[in-house]
């Protein structure tokens, strides 16, 4: 950049605050141009004071809300980024992402976002706590139990994150911990962390989250995690060679602290041994490579490095992949027709050519590589662009390079196999991946490979002719299902729904009588107080239904004529119901009734059958035959108000809450006979809690239009301090 161009100084958000480091900082570049677009600098942040920052203004404040107001918080901000969207797309652009690649980091953010949102109102009580799994019990007299509940760390969320996904990165970890109740410090890749702060800006502009539960660094780290305290974590993306320096610190070790680390990963993607030229599993495997090795231009995790191939089909692939691959116009994003832009800086180019000359030792070039770039509206010299390259290792077994080397950009290397051990032996090779896939169109080769593999790969991918036009894709990590690999790959775990929360809070197991435990969690558990009352349950509204709450119902003899007509009715005629001869013979002995009759007569024991404050039944879960019911058997059921979860409002429906009813039919002789739960809606007289965030969520959401201000112009408008710098 010519003379004293102005360039954006890039701020730090710290302790609910805009403030600019001191010093220079670090240039940061426009990855296509090589034009200088900002500076990063942390200096003069007090890294200490943040950290308790966020513990005690932060924490609190979050550990105050329910999931559920959490949940619609993250929704709201979801919502609110989303109308912002080309502004980022735009930003993204500096970093050399075609929008495709912009799609995957900026909508995968969002879409995390979206997900952990309706994640945290369906799956996660409308409580501070959760309650991991259901009552043990430690005693014969059952006056002992335990429980598992989890709690929200009490401490602070770093996250460290690699250049290549600045929002991705920065929205999954916000989300699962954010949703745990815990506050978080993000710590962008200085690289490209002019996205990460333009995103955060808009969070924070967004007044949604509540003070102390977000702020930033732009630039070094500096000593911050030699303050870390046992309730800390980090979560940390990038190089293996970083991760292990940060996880060796001293406070890491000293208080461990939760550490999880995702970092390189050798992923592979396996041509099965049917699927040869002119099936649909080739054609799909070889499309899938060639999307993996030039979106993002390489530079993602999940990319696929090492490619197994049945040996005599090496040819036929090379030959295909390199059709495909010189289809992949290489250049400005910016410019129509372009599909692969630069790496995201000089640096990577660096890194990635240092790598390259070591898997070349083991390998040999059959497509691409240096003096092969030709491209369309920018200068090789200005931008940090590198050429796609693919590489053939004919011993996979002796040269072991392509299973230990990760070229962070658009670099494969193809390996033959003789036999599906073969194949499995390689994949393992990698000492732990994020992922692999196969192509196959037979299951009994899935399978082995799957069981052969699985431990060591966080995920893997089968795909065939029917299940690939609905596939997500080899490279896409999603939030229902874990991220994260064993072994090299860091050994982390994120996402996989509730896990990747319960990352952020701590699992306790909790001892004693089931009445003190039902205390604690709020949810009854057999051998817990039964409270009777003369108002039938069904007649209560959801705020009026105590836990523990108890309805003994009258009893009912099973008669001949109930089986008979229950088999009338269902249609079922099954031997054990209907047939003396057989029955006597099986292991019942004599005719049982019906399962379904045994759980229909027991709603006709326990429902209120007037119009009332139960809206509809909502499902069952759990449920056991424990003993048969014979004919002339005498059966009654006992309902207790187990636990109870607000809905949220919606526009146009009842407010309402789902009540869990722990049900036991037991016989004349008191046995059991089936357990298990049922769910009803029941009408909310009130507001629910759960909208106690709403008024602050509608305000933010009504009080921004959507912003179109550029970075650049927002830098100048912040207050003193964070000026705009000049940098020559
Ligand atoms: P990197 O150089 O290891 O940096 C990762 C992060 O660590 C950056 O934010 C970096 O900040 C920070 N860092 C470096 N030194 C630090 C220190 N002393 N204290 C605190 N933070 C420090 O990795 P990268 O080049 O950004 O990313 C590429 C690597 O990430 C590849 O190896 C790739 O496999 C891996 N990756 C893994 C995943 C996954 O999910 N497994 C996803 C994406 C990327 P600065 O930028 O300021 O140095």
């Amino acid at each position: 950049m010519e003379g004293d161009e102005i360039v954006m100084r890039l701020r730090n958000y710290a302790m609910d605050e805009w403030v600019a480091g001191t010093g220079t900082g670090t240039t940061l570049h426009h990855a296509v141009t090589g034009e200088a677009i900002g500076s990063a600098s942390s200096e003069g942040l007090d890294f200490k004071a943040m950290l308790e920052h966020g513990r005690t203004v932060g924490g609190p404040a979050l550990r105050a809300l329910t999931f559920h107001q959490r949940a619609r918080i993250l929704k709201a901000l979801a919502q609110y980024l989303t109308v912002r969207k080309e502004e980022f797309y735009r930003v993204s652009s500096w970093t050399g992402a075609t929008r495709g690649d912009s799609w995957i980091d900026v909508d995968g953010g969002f879409g995390t976002l979206f997900a952990y949102a309706s994640r945290g109102r369906r799956e996660f009580p409308d409580e501070t706590y959760f309650v991991d799994g259901g009552p043990e019990a430690l005693s014969r007299g059952g006056t002992f139990i335990g429980r598992h509940i989890c709690v929200p760390m009490e401490g602070v969320a770093v996250q460290i994150n690699a250049f290549n996904f600045p929002v991705w990165g920065m929205l999954e970890k916000l989300a699962t911990s954010f949703l745990a109740g815990v506050p978080t410090i993000v710590k962008p890749a200085t690289v490209t962390s002019y996205l990460a702060e333009s995103v955060a800006s808009a969070i924070v502009e967004s007044a949604l989250l509540p003070a102390g539960t977000f702020q930033l660094i732009c630039g070094s780290a500096g000593d911050l995690l030699d303050h870390l305290t046992c309730q800390d974590s980090v979560a940390f993306t990038g190089s293996a060679t970083t991760g292990l320096m940060l996880k060796s610190g001293k406070a890491v070790l000293a208080h461990s602290v939760r550490f999880n680390q995702e970092a390189d990963s050798l992923n592979f993607s396996m041509l099965g041994p049917d699927a040869a030229p002119g099936t649909p599993e080739f054609d799909l495997f070889i499309k899938e490579v060639a999307k993996e090795m030039t979106v993002k231009a390489g530079q993602k995790c999940t990319a696929i490095r090492r490619t197994f191939v049945p040996g005599e089909m090496v040819d036929d692939v090379v030959a295909a992949l390199t059709k495909r691959l010189s289809g992949v116009k290489i250049g400005d994003p910016a410019v129509d027709g372009v599909r692969m832009g630069p790496l995201a800086g000089k640096g990577q180019v660096r890194e990635v050519e240092k790598s390259v000359s070591r898997l070349r030792e083991a390998t040999e070039l059959v497509y691409g590589g240096p003096g092969t770039l030709d491209l369309i509206g920018a200068s090789a010299e200005a931008g940090a662009f590198f050429p796609t390259m693919l590489l053939y290792n004919d011993r996979p077994f002796d040269r072991a390079a392509p299973h230990d080397v990760e070229a962070f950009g658009p670099v494969n290397t193809i390996m033959p196999y003789r036999t599906l051990d073969e194949a499995a032996a390689l994949a393992r090779l990698g000492k732990g991946s994020l992922v692999g896939s196969l192509f196959t169109a037979r299951d009994d080769v899935a399978r082995e490979i799957a069981l052969g593999t699985a431990a060591y790969h966080g995920r893997l991918m089968l795909v065939n002719r029917h299940s690939a036009k609905e596939s997500t894709g080899h490279g896409s990590p999603l939030p229902h299902l874990v991220h994260g690999g064993p072994g090299r790959a860091g050994g982390g775990e994120e996402r996989g729904g509730v896990r990747g929360v319960l990352h952020y809070m701590q699992r306790t197991a909790i001892q004693g009588s089931p009445e003190t435990v039902a205390a604690v969690t709020r949810e009854w558990s057999k051998g817990a107080t039964e409270r009777g009352d003369r108002i039938h349950p069904f007649r209560k509204y959801f705020e009026e239904l105590e836990i523990g709450e108890t309805l003994i119902t009258h009893r009912r003899t099973v008669t001949e004529s109930d089986v008979v007509s229950f088999a009338g009715i269902s249609g079922d005629f099954f031997y054990a119901h209907m047939d003396d001869i057989a029955a006597r013979d099986s292991l019942f002995e004599k005719r049982v009734a019906h399962g379904y009759f045994v759980l229909s007569a027991a709603a006709g024991l326990f429902v209120d059958p007037a119009p009332g404050p139960v809206l509809a039944n909502y499902g069952l879960e759990g449920l056991r035959f424990v003993k048969p019911v014979y004919i002339g058997d005498t059966i009654r059921a006992r309902l207790t108000c187990k636990q109870k979860t607000a809905k949220e409002d919606r526009d146009g429906q009842i407010p309402q809450g789902v009540v869990h009813w722990d049900v036991e039919v037991s016989n004349q002789d008191g046995e059991p006979v089936a357990v298990y739960t049922i769910l009803t809606l029941v009408k909310r007289r009130g507001a629910s809690s759960v909208t106690a965030t709403s008024a602050q969520v509608e305000r933010a959401m009504r009080s921004e239009a959507p912003d179109t201000v550029t970075p650049a112009e927002r830098m100048a408008r912040t207050e003193p301090g964070s000026a705009p710098v000049r940098v020559s």
